[in-house]
């Protein structure tokens, strides 16, 4: 099963979208940078370590810092401009990472979840309370997270909503009213003692980066664990229904996650997506040391550690803003050259990159100000005609 947006899913997504909701990001102008500069990481401080932020990422920081204005601004002048790589800010950390012995026990109790009535939840949208649980997930040995996201109304995406489950409790956390304090989860997240527990972590990883400047060193990824255990999917519904028999109410992955009040029933789910995960991270990990067991491997941690190692390739990971370059010109072309006069090609081109331009200026998604298709509609009832095919282009 395909965990990953398929067409069908996007445009579903795009119906359930609230278009009469007012942008979350007024409220935060000032940190949104849509231009075609590149990323700027916005980690200040470093937890649990001796080894500085690189140099790299202090020099992107000093640049952007001596005029962000400026940095800011969507410039068709910068449009060539690539999105750089830089060094992970925690890339020695996770180089050095050493695993606890809990998370390499041989032997892992079989305690199982209670109920969602009977588990304390908290709805946490104030500073105090997010210190409060900062503090509580330093001293846990590991925690289950998941991030719900919007990409309709945005350009680049934005982080709606963050589900914490330890062994006790399940925490929800608006992180849009907290989107300038969520850097004090920063510590438990980098903290390598204490085991971050994701499913599909891909995306998330990059989402916490982007917004909150948060980094993760030490995570056991449960969607890794079901593809080295090769389970009949590699789905969190599929692992809920297998492992607790629990149906998850998927109608909800693709809701509009800004709204607030939440409904009860948007919480609930969201509650879902990581109550039970330490419970199937308990019983993933049993199966991976079982599978060595049954495979005579001498070595009975072998297939936990590739989950692992696979995990940790995903902290690994940096976000960069999407590739600018040629505003998806040639993954349209490709299905339809064939339709298309060469002075229609000129136009639909510089029709994707005022689409580009317009996305970033207004922060929405390039779906939201048009979708593809019928960019490349009107491209194709141009009249070519009237086309003057003499004229130089003004896209190179
Ligand atoms: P999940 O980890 O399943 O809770 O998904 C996290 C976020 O990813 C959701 O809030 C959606 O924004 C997005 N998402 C998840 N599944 C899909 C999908 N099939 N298509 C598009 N977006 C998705
Ligand atoms: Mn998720
Ligand atoms: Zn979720």
């Amino acid at each position: 099963m395909k965990e990953r947006p398929n067409y069908d899913k996007a445009k579903e997504m795009v119906q359930r979208t609230n278009n009469q909701l007012r942008k979350p990001q007024y409220a935060f102008m000032e940190l949104v940078d849509n231009s075609y500069n590149p990323f700027v990481p916005l980690i200040t401080r470093k937890y649990h370590t001796n080894h500085p932020i690189p140099e790299d990422v202090l020099d992107l920081q000093r640049t952007y810092n001596e005029d962000p204005e400026q940095y800011r601004k969507v410039l068709l002048k910068d449009i060539k401009k690539c999105p750089a790589f830089y060094t992970h800010p925690y890339m020695e950390e996770l180089r050095e990472l050493v695993y606890t012995p809990e998370q390499l026990s041989l032997e892992i109790p079989d305690v199982k979840y209670k109920s969602l009535e009977d588990t304390p939840f908290l709805f946490i949208d104030r500073a105090e309370q997010l210190e409060e649980l900062a503090k509580e997930l330093s001293n846990a040995a590991e925690f289950a997270v998941d991030l719900e996201h919007h990409a309709h109304r945005s350009f680049l995406g934005l982080t709606c909503l963050m589900q914490i489950s330890t062994r006790t409790n399940d925490y929800v956390v608006d992180v849009i009213a907290l989107r300038r304090q969520m850097h004090i989860l920063q510590e438990p997240f980098a903290n390598p003692k204490v085991v971050k527990v994701f499913h599909g972590a891909d995306w998330d990883v990059k989402w916490l980066q982007r917004d909150f400047g948060i980094y993760v060193v030490n995570m056991f990824d449960t969607g890794q664990a079901a593809r080295v255990l090769g389970c009949g999917s590699y789905s969190l519904a599929y692992l809920l229904k297998e492992i607790c028999n629990v149906t998850a109410n998927k109608q909800y992955q693709l809701a509009d996650w800004r709204v607030r009040p939440l409904p009860e029933e948007m919480i609930r789910y969201a509650r879902e997506d990581t109550h039970y995960l330490l419970y199937i991270y308990d019983t993933l990990r049993r199966r991976l040391i079982a599978t060595a067991k049954v495979k005579s491997t001498k070595d009975l941690r072998t297939y936990l550690n590739v989950v692992l190692r696979k995990s940790k390739e995903i902290c690994a990971g940096i976000f960069v803003k999407p590739e600018a370059r040629d505003f998806y010109y040639y993954t349209v072309i490709s299905r339809n050259a064939a339709f298309l006069k060469k002075a229609q090609l000129r136009i639909l081109k510089l029709m994707l990159k005022l689409r580009d331009y317009i996305a970033r200026t207004e922060d929405e998604s390039m779906n939201y100000i048009c979708p593809k298709d019928f960019v490349v509609n009107v491209a194709k009832a141009l009249p070519v005609s009237s086309l003057n095919p003499g004229r130089p282009s003004i896209v190179s």
